[in-house]
């Protein structure tokens, strides 16, 4: 089981890096989020032993077990939020992905303990505008920005996004482009804000992604293998 679950890692690590040559980028520019939904903590530490230091999560509750085992780790919470639910991530957690709406920022950066360091989110957004996806839209990303900004206890890192599936390699890159294009507004409106993430690609895409710009890859699947629904 170890074995394989290394292997499948440093394979990983191994696309990573090549996409960066074929992209011309140095392998330095990516960081890698083993994404540890539904998994033990047990897989999370073997990867830990290995050097891994971020890992991302999706549901609130499974998570928090595991960050309570290894507070060292920088935990990522990437999963939709309900409001309800902000005042524990915003204690645990280093990271937001998956910031959707005004209102979860607002309640984030209230709940965010003073004597943590601020809390590093992104905006994200509906990159393939799809009705049934979260996210904003491309249009209110400026606004947004903008209204967090004045947010105390968060620091708006940068965008990430969810593009809609597809097969082929140029079709993966279209709206990663239209990402790295978005991030570029955003640096250029709040020339001294650190915006320096562009959290895209996961397992079936994440060359496309390296190709158009990402800082960060979220991969789940091609580490840890097929999930189990929770
Ligand atoms: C589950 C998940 C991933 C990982 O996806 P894989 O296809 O398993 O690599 C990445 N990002 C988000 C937001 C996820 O929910």
């Amino acid at each position: 089981m170890a074995t394989a679950l290394i292997e499948r890692f440093h394979s990983v690590q191994n696309r990573i890096h090549q996409a960066c040559l074929d992209a011309k980028r140095s392998p330095e520019s990516v960081r890698l989020l083993a994404v540890s939904k539904t998994k033990p903590i047990e897989d999370i530490l073997i990867l830990a032993e290995q050097g891994q230091i971020c890992f991302g999560e999706n549901y609130v509750q499974e998570s928090l077990l595991k960050v309570a085992k290894s507070p060292e780790l920088e935990w990522h919470f990437i999963g939709p939020i309900q409001s309800n639910k902000t005042k524990p991530i915003a204690e645990h957690f280093d990271w937001v992905h998956s910031v959707d709406r005004l209102k979860i920022a607002q309640r984030l950066s209230s709940q965010r303990p003073e004597n943590l360091a601020p809390l590093n989110i992104l905006l994200e957004v509906n990159i393939s505008e799809e009705p049934s996806k979260a996210g904003f839209t491309p249009q209110e990303v400026l606004d947004i920005a903008q209204q967090i900004a004045d947010l105390p206890n968060l620091t708006l890192r940068g965008l990430m996004a969810i593009p809609q599936r597809a097969e082929d390699f140029e079709s993966q890159r279209a709206p990663f482009a239209l990402m790295r294009g978005l991030l570029h507004s955003l640096q250029k409106q709040n020339p001294n804000a650190p915006l320096d993430t562009l959290s895209m690609g996961m397992s079936a895409d994440l060359e496309a992604a390296i190709m158009e710009g990402a800082t960060m890859v979220r991969i789940g699947t091609d580490i840890f293998g097929a999930r189990n629904t929770p």
